[in-house]
Protein backbone atom coordinates (compact mmCIF):
# COMPACT_ATOMS: atom_id res chain seq x y z
CA UNK A 1 0.00 0.00 0.00
CA UNK A 2 2.71 2.41 -1.05
CA UNK A 3 0.83 4.56 -3.53
CA UNK A 4 -0.50 8.11 -2.79
CA UNK A 5 -4.06 8.64 -1.60
CA UNK A 6 -6.36 8.69 -3.86
CA UNK A 7 -8.84 11.73 -4.67
CA UNK A 8 -12.29 12.51 -4.83
CA UNK A 9 -13.93 11.75 -8.58
CA UNK A 10 -16.14 14.38 -9.49
CA UNK A 11 -20.12 13.93 -9.27
CA UNK A 12 -21.67 12.35 -12.22
CA UNK A 13 -25.09 12.51 -12.70
CA UNK A 14 -27.06 10.54 -12.17
CA UNK A 15 -24.85 8.42 -9.77
CA UNK A 16 -25.23 4.15 -10.31
CA UNK A 17 -26.35 3.67 -6.49
CA UNK A 18 -28.48 6.61 -5.18
CA UNK A 19 -29.67 5.27 -1.14
CA UNK A 20 -32.50 6.92 0.16
CA UNK A 21 -33.69 6.77 3.79
CA UNK A 22 -32.63 2.62 3.70
CA UNK A 23 -33.86 0.76 6.83
CA UNK A 24 -33.13 -2.63 7.78
CA UNK A 25 -35.09 -3.74 11.85
CA UNK A 26 -34.89 -7.02 12.92
CA UNK A 27 -38.01 -8.04 14.85
CA UNK A 28 -37.20 -9.95 18.11
CA UNK A 29 -39.75 -11.79 19.44
CA UNK A 30 -39.81 -13.76 23.07
CA UNK A 31 -41.90 -16.42 24.30
CA UNK A 32 -43.62 -14.00 26.40
CA UNK A 33 -44.05 -11.08 24.30
CA UNK A 34 -42.38 -9.01 21.19
CA UNK A 35 -39.17 -6.88 21.71
CA UNK A 36 -38.48 -3.55 20.34
CA UNK A 37 -36.82 -4.56 16.85
CA UNK A 38 -32.81 -4.62 16.32
CA UNK A 39 -32.36 -1.34 13.98
CA UNK A 40 -29.07 -2.07 12.21
CA UNK A 41 -29.71 0.11 9.26
CA UNK A 42 -32.17 3.08 10.51
CA UNK A 43 -32.07 5.45 7.57
CA UNK A 44 -29.04 5.45 5.53
CA UNK A 45 -28.82 7.66 2.54
CA UNK A 46 -25.62 8.11 0.14
CA UNK A 47 -25.17 7.85 -3.43
CA UNK A 48 -21.96 6.63 -5.47
CA UNK A 49 -20.77 7.36 -8.80
CA UNK A 50 -19.23 4.80 -11.76
CA UNK A 51 -16.45 4.14 -10.68
CA UNK A 52 -15.99 5.52 -7.35
CA UNK A 53 -15.09 3.77 -3.79
CA UNK A 54 -16.92 4.44 -1.02
CA UNK A 55 -15.64 2.95 2.42
CA UNK A 56 -17.94 2.00 5.20
CA UNK A 57 -16.52 2.30 8.74
CA UNK A 58 -17.57 2.29 12.33
CA UNK A 59 -17.40 -0.42 15.24
CA UNK A 60 -17.98 -3.95 15.24
CA UNK A 61 -21.85 -3.79 15.37
CA UNK A 62 -23.01 -0.68 13.89
CA UNK A 63 -24.87 -1.94 10.92
CA UNK A 64 -21.82 -1.84 8.24
CA UNK A 65 -22.50 -5.37 6.97
CA UNK A 66 -26.33 -4.61 7.19
CA UNK A 67 -26.11 -2.11 5.16
CA UNK A 68 -23.85 -3.53 2.62
CA UNK A 69 -25.85 -6.52 2.22
CA UNK A 70 -29.11 -4.86 1.66
CA UNK A 71 -28.24 -2.84 -1.17
CA UNK A 72 -27.51 -6.46 -2.85
CA UNK A 73 -30.71 -7.80 -1.44
CA UNK A 74 -28.89 -10.31 0.15
CA UNK A 75 -30.88 -9.37 3.40
CA UNK A 76 -34.20 -7.99 2.58
CA UNK A 77 -34.37 -4.27 3.52
CA UNK A 78 -37.36 -3.08 6.14
CA UNK A 79 -38.06 0.22 4.18
CA UNK A 80 -35.98 2.42 1.99
CA UNK A 81 -35.04 2.69 -2.11
CA UNK A 82 -31.58 1.81 -3.63
CA UNK A 83 -31.64 3.33 -7.23
CA UNK A 84 -28.89 1.21 -9.00
CA UNK A 85 -29.16 3.28 -12.96
CA UNK A 86 -31.79 4.86 -11.92
CA UNK A 87 -34.00 1.86 -10.82
CA UNK A 88 -35.69 1.07 -7.99
CA UNK A 89 -34.86 -2.52 -6.71
CA UNK A 90 -35.77 -2.23 -3.63
CA UNK A 91 -38.81 -3.29 -4.44
CA UNK A 92 -38.56 -5.56 -7.75
CA UNK A 93 -39.91 -8.73 -7.84
CA UNK A 94 -37.23 -11.32 -7.56
CA UNK A 95 -37.52 -12.26 -11.18
CA UNK A 96 -37.29 -8.59 -12.24
CA UNK A 97 -34.34 -7.97 -9.80
CA UNK A 98 -32.44 -11.07 -11.55
CA UNK A 99 -30.81 -8.86 -14.19
CA UNK A 100 -29.74 -6.52 -11.67
CA UNK A 101 -28.30 -9.32 -9.72
CA UNK A 102 -25.33 -10.10 -12.16
CA UNK A 103 -24.33 -6.26 -11.84
CA UNK A 104 -23.96 -6.07 -8.23
CA UNK A 105 -21.32 -8.58 -6.54
CA UNK A 106 -20.15 -9.02 -3.58
CA UNK A 107 -16.47 -10.35 -1.85
CA UNK A 108 -16.68 -11.87 1.88
CA UNK A 109 -14.04 -11.31 4.54
CA UNK A 110 -14.02 -15.25 5.06
CA UNK A 111 -13.45 -16.54 1.37
CA UNK A 112 -12.87 -20.15 2.70
CA UNK A 113 -16.72 -19.77 4.39
CA UNK A 114 -17.88 -18.21 1.46
CA UNK A 115 -16.77 -20.72 -1.56
CA UNK A 116 -18.19 -24.38 -1.45
CA UNK A 117 -15.22 -26.49 -0.41
CA UNK A 118 -16.19 -29.26 -2.28
CA UNK A 119 -15.87 -27.32 -6.11
CA UNK A 120 -13.09 -27.11 -8.08
CA UNK A 121 -11.76 -23.45 -8.61
CA UNK A 122 -12.68 -23.10 -11.94
CA UNK A 123 -16.05 -24.36 -11.29
CA UNK A 124 -16.66 -21.97 -8.47
CA UNK A 125 -16.06 -19.35 -10.93
CA UNK A 126 -17.85 -20.94 -13.54
CA UNK A 127 -20.90 -21.22 -11.40
CA UNK A 128 -22.41 -17.63 -11.83
CA UNK A 129 -21.52 -17.95 -15.74
CA UNK A 130 -23.57 -21.23 -15.89
CA UNK A 131 -26.14 -19.85 -14.00
CA UNK A 132 -26.38 -16.81 -16.45
CA UNK A 133 -26.70 -19.45 -19.67
CA UNK A 134 -22.77 -19.35 -20.97
CA UNK A 135 -21.87 -22.09 -22.90
CA UNK A 136 -18.43 -24.54 -21.80
CA UNK A 137 -16.47 -23.38 -23.97
CA UNK A 138 -17.00 -19.54 -23.83
CA UNK A 139 -17.36 -20.10 -19.97
CA UNK A 140 -14.30 -21.72 -19.68
CA UNK A 141 -12.24 -19.00 -22.07
CA UNK A 142 -13.72 -16.76 -19.58
CA UNK A 143 -12.70 -18.60 -16.43
CA UNK A 144 -8.88 -18.53 -18.29
CA UNK A 145 -9.08 -14.85 -18.77
CA UNK A 146 -10.43 -14.34 -14.90
CA UNK A 147 -7.82 -16.57 -12.95
CA UNK A 148 -5.17 -14.33 -15.21
CA UNK A 149 -6.77 -11.11 -14.34
CA UNK A 150 -6.40 -11.54 -10.42
CA UNK A 151 -2.93 -13.53 -10.52
CA UNK A 152 -4.16 -17.09 -9.84
CA UNK A 153 -1.76 -19.39 -12.01
CA UNK A 154 -3.68 -21.75 -14.38
CA UNK A 155 -2.66 -24.75 -12.65
CA UNK A 156 -5.06 -23.40 -10.13
CA UNK A 157 -7.74 -24.00 -12.10
CA UNK A 158 -8.27 -27.98 -10.38
CA UNK A 159 -7.23 -26.86 -7.30
CA UNK A 160 -9.85 -26.82 -4.19
CA UNK A 161 -10.49 -24.20 -1.68
CA UNK A 162 -8.63 -25.69 0.79
CA UNK A 163 -5.20 -25.75 -1.53
CA UNK A 164 -4.85 -21.58 -1.65
CA UNK A 165 -3.55 -19.55 0.88
CA UNK A 166 -5.27 -17.06 2.42
CA UNK A 167 -4.53 -14.63 -0.23
CA UNK A 168 -4.96 -16.80 -3.22
CA UNK A 169 -8.65 -17.40 -2.06
CA UNK A 170 -9.38 -14.16 -1.71
CA UNK A 171 -8.18 -13.59 -5.25
CA UNK A 172 -10.76 -16.50 -6.12
CA UNK A 173 -13.74 -14.89 -4.46
CA UNK A 174 -12.86 -11.74 -6.60
CA UNK A 175 -12.34 -13.80 -9.64
CA UNK A 176 -16.00 -14.82 -8.84
CA UNK A 177 -17.09 -11.42 -8.13
CA UNK A 178 -15.88 -10.58 -11.81
CA UNK A 179 -17.30 -13.07 -13.42
CA UNK A 180 -20.24 -11.55 -14.88
CA UNK A 181 -18.74 -7.94 -15.80
CA UNK A 182 -20.33 -6.06 -12.76
CA UNK A 183 -20.66 -2.69 -12.54
CA UNK A 184 -20.39 -3.00 -8.46
CA UNK A 185 -18.88 -4.68 -5.83
CA UNK A 186 -19.58 -4.78 -2.06
CA UNK A 187 -16.30 -5.70 -0.57
CA UNK A 188 -17.63 -6.78 3.46
CA UNK A 189 -14.50 -6.60 5.17
CA UNK A 190 -12.14 -7.92 2.62
CA UNK A 191 -9.02 -7.87 3.94
CA UNK A 192 -9.07 -8.49 7.53
CA UNK A 193 -8.53 -11.85 8.06
CA UNK A 194 -5.26 -11.14 5.57
CA UNK A 195 -1.39 -10.66 6.73
CA UNK A 196 -0.76 -7.29 6.29
CA UNK A 197 1.42 -7.63 3.23
CA UNK A 198 -0.97 -9.66 1.29
CA UNK A 199 -3.75 -6.99 2.29
CA UNK A 200 -1.82 -4.94 0.56
CA UNK A 201 -1.64 -7.42 -2.72
CA UNK A 202 -5.32 -7.34 -2.59
CA UNK A 203 -6.15 -3.64 -2.05
CA UNK A 204 -3.85 -3.26 -4.93
CA UNK A 205 -5.47 -5.69 -7.21
CA UNK A 206 -9.03 -4.03 -5.97
CA UNK A 207 -7.35 -0.83 -7.19
CA UNK A 208 -6.11 -2.28 -10.51
CA UNK A 209 -9.59 -3.77 -11.52
CA UNK A 210 -11.34 -0.60 -10.78
CA UNK A 211 -8.73 1.39 -13.13
CA UNK A 212 -8.82 -0.95 -15.53
CA UNK A 213 -12.89 -2.11 -15.51
CA UNK A 214 -14.32 0.83 -13.95
CA UNK A 215 -16.00 -1.03 -11.10
CA UNK A 216 -17.79 0.86 -8.16
CA UNK A 217 -17.11 -0.74 -4.74
CA UNK A 218 -18.61 -0.28 -1.29
CA UNK A 219 -15.56 -1.05 0.75
CA UNK A 220 -16.50 -2.35 4.43
CA UNK A 221 -14.32 -2.62 7.10
CA UNK A 222 -13.30 -1.36 10.20
CA UNK A 223 -9.39 -1.02 9.60
CA UNK A 224 -9.15 3.12 8.84
CA UNK A 225 -5.93 3.11 7.43
CA UNK A 226 -6.79 0.09 4.88
CA UNK A 227 -10.21 2.62 3.95
CA UNK A 228 -8.13 5.64 3.75
CA UNK A 229 -6.04 4.13 1.30
CA UNK A 230 -8.85 2.44 -1.02
CA UNK A 231 -11.46 5.08 -0.85
CA UNK A 232 -12.71 8.19 -2.91
CA UNK A 233 -15.24 8.90 0.29
CA UNK A 234 -15.91 7.86 3.57
CA UNK A 235 -19.01 7.06 5.52
CA UNK A 236 -18.62 6.44 9.51
CA UNK A 237 -21.80 4.94 10.54
CA UNK A 238 -23.05 4.88 14.00
CA UNK A 239 -25.94 2.87 15.49
CA UNK A 240 -27.19 2.21 12.12
CA UNK A 241 -27.10 5.92 10.89
CA UNK A 242 -24.23 7.12 9.27
CA UNK A 243 -23.11 10.38 11.07
CA UNK A 244 -20.42 11.59 8.97
CA UNK A 245 -19.83 11.37 5.02
CA UNK A 246 -17.42 13.10 2.49
CA UNK A 247 -14.63 12.68 0.67
CA UNK A 248 -11.40 10.92 2.37
CA UNK A 249 -9.44 14.25 2.64
CA UNK A 250 -12.29 15.87 4.68
CA UNK A 251 -13.17 13.00 6.92
CA UNK A 252 -9.56 12.10 7.48
CA UNK A 253 -8.21 15.67 7.54
CA UNK A 254 -10.88 17.30 9.36
CA UNK A 255 -13.53 14.84 10.55
CA UNK A 256 -16.23 17.03 12.05
CA UNK A 257 -18.35 14.29 14.19
CA UNK A 258 -17.10 13.93 17.95
CA UNK A 259 -17.49 9.81 17.09
CA UNK A 260 -15.33 9.96 13.78
CA UNK A 261 -12.81 12.18 16.25
CA UNK A 262 -12.54 9.23 18.27
CA UNK A 263 -12.14 6.38 15.70
CA UNK A 264 -9.40 8.46 14.20
CA UNK A 265 -7.44 9.38 17.74
CA UNK A 266 -6.80 5.76 17.22
CA UNK A 267 -4.92 5.13 14.15
CA UNK A 268 -1.37 6.05 13.96
CA UNK A 269 -0.62 9.13 11.92
CA UNK A 270 0.54 7.95 8.17
CA UNK A 271 4.17 7.85 7.79
CA UNK A 272 4.47 8.11 11.80
CA UNK A 273 4.35 5.87 14.64
CA UNK A 274 2.42 9.25 16.15
CA UNK A 275 -1.27 9.60 17.21
CA UNK A 276 -3.04 12.70 17.85
CA UNK A 277 -4.76 12.40 21.41
CA UNK A 278 -6.50 9.57 22.01
CA UNK A 279 -10.02 10.30 22.48
CA UNK A 280 -11.72 7.48 24.78
CA UNK A 281 -15.33 6.38 23.55
CA UNK A 282 -17.25 6.37 27.46
CA UNK A 283 -18.69 2.63 27.42
CA UNK A 284 -19.75 0.17 25.02
CA UNK A 285 -21.89 0.61 22.69
CA UNK A 286 -25.59 0.88 22.97
CA UNK A 287 -28.25 -1.64 22.36
CA UNK A 288 -29.47 -1.02 18.48
CA UNK A 289 -32.94 -2.23 20.22
CA UNK A 290 -32.89 0.33 22.37
CA UNK A 291 -30.83 3.45 21.41
CA UNK A 292 -30.47 6.37 23.40
CA UNK A 293 -32.94 9.05 22.32
CA UNK A 294 -32.07 12.51 20.32
CA UNK A 295 -28.53 12.03 19.48
CA UNK A 296 -28.02 8.14 19.79
CA UNK A 297 -24.12 8.88 20.03
CA UNK A 298 -24.45 11.38 23.18
CA UNK A 299 -24.08 8.84 26.12
CA UNK A 300 -20.45 8.19 24.88
CA UNK A 301 -20.04 11.74 23.13
CA UNK A 302 -17.52 14.29 25.37
CA UNK A 303 -19.17 16.95 23.64
CA UNK A 304 -22.57 16.01 24.56
CA UNK A 305 -25.35 18.86 26.23
CA UNK A 306 -28.66 18.75 27.68
CA UNK A 307 -30.10 19.07 24.13
CA UNK A 308 -28.78 16.04 22.69
CA UNK A 309 -30.93 13.98 24.24
CA UNK A 310 -34.57 15.85 22.85
CA UNK A 311 -33.44 16.47 19.20
CA UNK A 312 -32.23 13.71 16.60
CA UNK A 313 -29.35 15.74 14.54
CA UNK A 314 -29.49 15.37 10.65
CA UNK A 315 -27.25 14.85 8.64
CA UNK A 316 -25.96 18.23 7.04
CA UNK A 317 -23.48 19.61 4.28
CA UNK A 318 -20.77 21.53 6.19
CA UNK A 319 -19.60 22.51 2.40
CA UNK A 320 -18.09 20.76 -0.38
CA UNK A 321 -20.53 17.21 -0.07
CA UNK A 322 -19.22 16.80 3.41
CA UNK A 323 -22.40 16.13 5.57
CA UNK A 324 -22.26 15.84 9.59
CA UNK A 325 -24.96 14.92 12.08
CA UNK A 326 -23.88 16.67 14.89
CA UNK A 327 -25.64 19.91 16.55
CA UNK A 328 -22.42 21.05 17.44
CA UNK A 329 -19.88 20.25 15.16
P1 LIG B 1 -21.19 -4.44 11.62
O1 LIG B 1 -21.08 -4.95 10.22
O2 LIG B 1 -20.99 -2.95 11.69
O3 LIG B 1 -20.33 -5.17 12.60
P2 LIG B 1 -23.79 -5.68 11.59
O4 LIG B 1 -24.47 -5.13 10.40
O5 LIG B 1 -23.21 -7.05 11.48
O6 LIG B 1 -22.71 -4.64 12.11
O7 LIG B 1 -24.84 -5.70 12.81
C1 LIG B 1 -25.58 -4.55 13.20
C2 LIG B 1 -26.50 -4.94 14.34
O8 LIG B 1 -27.52 -5.80 13.85
C3 LIG B 1 -25.80 -5.68 15.47
O9 LIG B 1 -26.36 -5.29 16.70
C4 LIG B 1 -26.15 -7.12 15.18
O10 LIG B 1 -26.16 -7.89 16.36
C5 LIG B 1 -27.56 -6.99 14.61
N1 LIG B 1 -27.92 -8.08 13.71
C6 LIG B 1 -27.24 -8.47 12.59
N2 LIG B 1 -27.88 -9.51 12.01
C7 LIG B 1 -28.97 -9.77 12.76
C8 LIG B 1 -30.05 -10.72 12.68
N3 LIG B 1 -30.12 -11.62 11.68
N4 LIG B 1 -31.00 -10.70 13.64
C9 LIG B 1 -30.96 -9.80 14.64
N5 LIG B 1 -29.99 -8.86 14.78
C10 LIG B 1 -29.01 -8.85 13.85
Amino acid sequence: MNRPAITALPTTTPPLLDVRNLVKHYPTRTFWRDSPPVKAVDGVSFSLAEGETLGLVGESGCGKSTAAKTLLRLIEPTSGEIFFAGTDIAKLSPHSFRPYRREMQIVFQDPYASLNPRMRARDIVAEPLRNFGWDNRHGGERVADLFHRVGLNPDALRKYPHEFSGGQRQRLGIARALALNPKLIVCDEPVSALDVSIQAQVINLLEDLQADLGLSYIFVAHDLAVVRHISHRVAVMYLGRIVEIGTAGAIYGDPKHPYTRALLSAVPKIGTNRRSERILLKGDLPSPANPPSGCTFRTRCQQARPECAERSPQLTDNGAQHLVSCHFA
